[in-house]
């Protein structure tokens, strides 16, 4: 089920799907950040991946769960639900591979049951991947195997003037009308990926876990921030909090919403009795990446991190976690870095 379309046609056909779902596509903001925004005709941001990831728009990092009004020894609560039809274009392979990893988590392992906010919208979206043309900066989906989508619906790969355009779904299939589309009678082009950043994954999750109090931890967190923008743009970055905003009298209704929370800062870990577990920003670091890179695979068998390099990108002080993990496994399998 291949086809091809003109890129000159792209807009065309983004144009018509959004007369039947809401049609999200990566741009570029004034303020020069890439993010996936609503489709009004824009220019179209196609050169890698984004900052920011599409993972806002199945977990928005602000969102209203549920209203609850009181009755007379009880409450009434109306869950709020988001089931409109959305079509997602330009999302990248390691992208997809980042929604697999929170499909897993909130369709399987949340201790309440499926995160119904997350899977619905999930049910409710088409997702056309877009092949990368070459690395990214930072980026190392080679290292992470993450490189070719999972999945998608569509796969559009760049060709001269042309996308190739490969049916993964059905439903990915009902959106190619003849109009913009003609069947290609060739294979897809075989796009390899060299990517510049790279990290030795040979016993990654547990050589980590080893080096519990290895140098690196307290050398590279002594220069963190806390800022937390590494934990805004990871798009399997998951953590929020509860927040409710209480109206009295039966007749106000009264909301409960939930936001990102960050590992990064120090109140994250804060219990009863004012006790935080992790008060210095080497504890808090070594979270983030024992998180991403060891304790959820070997918890639960996947890795967490898709290798996309966006907490690199955004780190004000240069943080990478490829060369934290490397220098780890350079002194734990004598890897030369
Ligand atoms: S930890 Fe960094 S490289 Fe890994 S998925 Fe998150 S933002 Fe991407
Ligand atoms: S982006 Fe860098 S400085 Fe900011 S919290 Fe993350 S590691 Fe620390």
């Amino acid at each position: 089920m291949n086809f091809t379309i003109k890129k000159e046609q792209l807009p065309s056909f983004l144009d018509v799907l959004a007369k039947k779902s809401a049609v999200f596509v990566p741009v570029e903001e004034d303020s020069g950040a890439t993010i996936f925004a609503p489709w009004e005709g824009q220019q179209l941001f196609l050169e890698g991946r984004t900052l920011f990831s599409p993972k806002f728009l199945f977990r928005p990092s602000q969102e209203k769960i549920f209203f609850f009004r009181k009755q007379t020894g009880s409450y009434e609560i109306s869950p709020l639900d988001d089931k409109k039809q959305k079509i997602v274009f330009g999302i990248r392979p390691c992208d997809t591979h980042a929604l697999n990893v929170l499909d897993q988590l909130f369709e399987k392992y949340c201790d309440c049951g499926s995160d119904q906010f997350y899977t619905s919208r999930r049910k409710n979206t088409v997702l056309i991947a877009l092949q990368c043309k070459g690395p990214c900066e930072n980026g190392f989906c080679t290292s992470m195997g993450t490189s070719q989508p999972v999945g998608h619906d569509l796969l559009f790969i760049e060709r001269g003037n042309d996308f190739f355009v490969t049916a993964a779904t059905e439903r990915g299939k009902r959106l190619l009308g003849k109009k913009f589309f003609k069947p290609a009678k060739d294979t897809a082009p075989s796009r390899k990926l060299e990517c510049q950043n790279s990290l030795e994954t040979k016993n990654l999750a547990q050589n980590l876990y080893s080096n519990f109090n290895h140098p690196v931890w307290k050398q590279e967190g002594d220069r963190c921030l806390s800022c937390t923008s590494c934990t805004q743009v990871c798009p399997t970055c998951y953590c929020y909090f509860i927040e409710d905003n209480f109206l009295f009298g039966s007749d106000k209704e009264s909301e409960r919403s939930r936001q990102l929370d960050s590992c990064q800062l120090q109140r994250f870990s804060k219990v009863a009795g004012n006790h935080v577990f992790r008060k210095s920003r080497a504890a808090r670091l070594r979270q983030f990446v024992l998180h991403k890179l060891s304790y959820y695979q070997q918890h639960h068998g996947l890795q967490l991190c898709i290798g996309c390099g966006r907490c690199i990108a955004a780190c004000p002080v240069d943080i990478d976690l490829t060369k934290i993990a490397n220098e780890i496994q350079k002194d734990t399998l004598g890897v030369k870095k």
